[in-house]
């Protein structure tokens, strides 16, 4: 499913938008359940929007070979409007992929979070 935000893969935390649109190529813990994921923005915000330009270029070749008296104008205005969508929705194709968390990290969450609770007191 394309048009979802993308959910910590371990717990299924929900992101927000703006979260996301924040976030850079990389790792990141997830700050529910302290998992790790990868970020995967930049690829897949380029596929996303390659695969919608292929599927225009297809939908234009169509147009033109049924109905060649189409208006090139109109054409070019609907492409624009699509990409323009597209744009706006392409952090919807930002995925997380889990990644193992080795012992020495597990330890160093623990410790950091044993350091926020003597905080709190
Ligand atoms: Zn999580």
């Amino acid at each position: 499913m394309i048009f979802k935000l993308p959910v910590c893969p371990h717990c299924g935390t929900a992101y927000q938008y703006n979260e996301i649109k924040q976030m850079k190529d990389g790792i990141e813990y997830c700050y529910h359940c302290k998992k790790k994921f990868r970020i995967r923005k930049k690829v897949n915000i380029l596929l996303f929007i390659a695969a919608v330009c292929f599927l225009l270029i297809c939908a234009d070749l169509f147009v033109m070979v049924w109905s060649p008296s189409v208006n090139i104008v109109a054409m070019a205005a609907s492409n624009f409007v699509v990409i323009a969508a597209a744009w706006l929705l392409r952090f919807f194709s930002v995925r997380f992929i889990p990644e193992k968390i080795t012992k020495s990290e597990k330890k160093r969450i623990k410790e950091a979070n044993e350091k926020i609770h003597k905080d709190k007191k």
